[in-house]
């Protein structure tokens, strides 16, 4: 799994300057107390260039990064957005807080959105489209927005397991109009809580930040508390302990993406041969996070009798097929609003996404892992499967 596995001396060290520089913990302003210690300003800068990109924007997390991007696109309530049946729930939660109207077009082997259907759920409402690239794995994303393109919808990349996969050497989050990111505790590289923006465009940038603080434009011919605005926003701004942890984090991306990789070949060179189970698919040209590795059995029986087997080495699987109930839209009764997008039966929304989600079994990749943990599983699919 993730950054923090390797959470250590160097973070410490980033969290000491700021203290060390004077102890502003606010990411802007009290130049005279703070010793030129700007660490958030630091991390997003840093970010937007490992990404080759423009313009970065740190949040409190990234459920707060979708709804600051909807709010930058000017989402109006009865707008339709497109996003994907596979995803955590802040994706749709993101939409709704927004006022929109969630849409979740379904899923293909490769377990994130299905460009075809995305087609058939665009109407005259639809205002935008969030594709996931869920679990580490690109979704089929020069397709997508090659749609959103033809079509005229802003797109946003929900990023949050895509930190550091691309695809035909673009870096995820940076094909959209937006890349949303999460740094939670369980993601790539993490601050605790909190997220980041990527932006191409200028416009976009200044309307998200000055959306993120209370409209705030950081106007630098005024004093902050003369601070010129055009709209209202919100607080959704990050702290500068979290960008001092962000920026110590973001220096072990590349080895965390290198610890992952090799580790994912590990087990799938143990399993790959085994009959009776079949990887998710790969788009061409991506790069992944290899932040979990997914096969696919006949049936949800099977896949729960792998999940069993694996809790009996002490082997844990990753979302699926346990935590199906909050990764799964067509789960989210409690979600009025998709509810009624669906004309009340979203039990059977999604079948073809319900198929795949139901027989897929996840294996997370951790940074340290035992050296014989792809025997342990290999032997136990083999009992499975002979
Ligand atoms: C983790 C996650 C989020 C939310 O990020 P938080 O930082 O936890 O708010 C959004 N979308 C997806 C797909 C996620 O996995």
């Amino acid at each position: 799994m993730p950054g923090y596995e390797l959470m250590g001396i160097e973070e410490q060290r980033e969290v000491n300057e700021v203290f060390d520089s004077g102890g502003v913990l606010f990411r802007q302003g009290f130049d005279a107390l703070r010793g030129g210690c700007f660490k958030v300003k630091e991390f997003e800068e840093k970010f937007a260039e490992k990404l080759s990109t423009n313009f970065a924007l740190a949040v409190t997390s990234g459920t707060a990064a979708l709804r600051i991007a909807l709010a930058t696109i000017g989402l109006k309530p009865g707008d339709e957005v497109i996003t994907q049946s596979f995803t955590f729930v802040a994706t749709v939660e993101a939409i709704i807080e927004a006022g929109g109207t969630p849409i979740c077009a379904e899923i293909d082997d490769t377990l994130n959105m299905d460009p075809a259907n995305l087609r058939k759920k665009i109407t005259s409402r639809t205002k935008a489209v969030i594709v996931v690239h869920m679990l580490g794995t690109p979704a089929r994303i020069i397709e997508i927005n090659k749609i959103c393109n033809e079509c005229g919808l802003s797109l946003i990349e929900d990023t949050a397991w895509g930190c550091g996969g691309s695809v035909s050497g673009k870096a995820l989050g940076t094909w959209g109009r937006m890349g949303t990111f999460s740094f939670d505790f369980a993601k790539t590289i993490t601050t605790g809580e909190g997220g980041m923006i990527v932006f191409k465009n200028n416009d976009d940038y200044l309307a998200a930040s000055a959306w993120h603080d209370h409209g705030h434009e950081n106007n630098p011919m005024v004093p902050r508390w003369e601070d010129t605005r055009k709209s209202s926003g919100f607080n959704y701004r990050m702290m500068e302990l979290q960008g001092a942890v962000g920026l110590a984090q973001l220096k072990k991306l590349d080895s965390i993406l290198k610890f992952h990789k090799e580790n994912y070949y590990k087990i799938y060179e143990k399993i790959k041969n085994i009959k009776g189970i079949t990887f998710r698919t790969v788009p061409d040209n991506s790069i992944q996070t290899h932040d979990a590795l997914i096969f696919f059995v006949e049936n949800s029986e099977i896949a729960k009798k792998c999940r069993k087997e694996f809790l009996n080495i002490g082997c844990s699987t990753k979302i699926l097929p346990e935590a199906i109930s909050w990764h799964f839209a067509g789960e989210w009764s409690h979600m009025q609003e998709l509810v009624g997008a669906c004309q009340g039966d979203l039990a059977n929304a999604y079948p073809a996404s319900k198929d795949l989600l139901l027989r897929a079994v996840a294996l997370p990749i951790n940074i340290k892992m035992d050296s014989n943990y792809p025997e342990k599983i290999s032997k136990a699919l083999k009992k499975i499967f002979t």
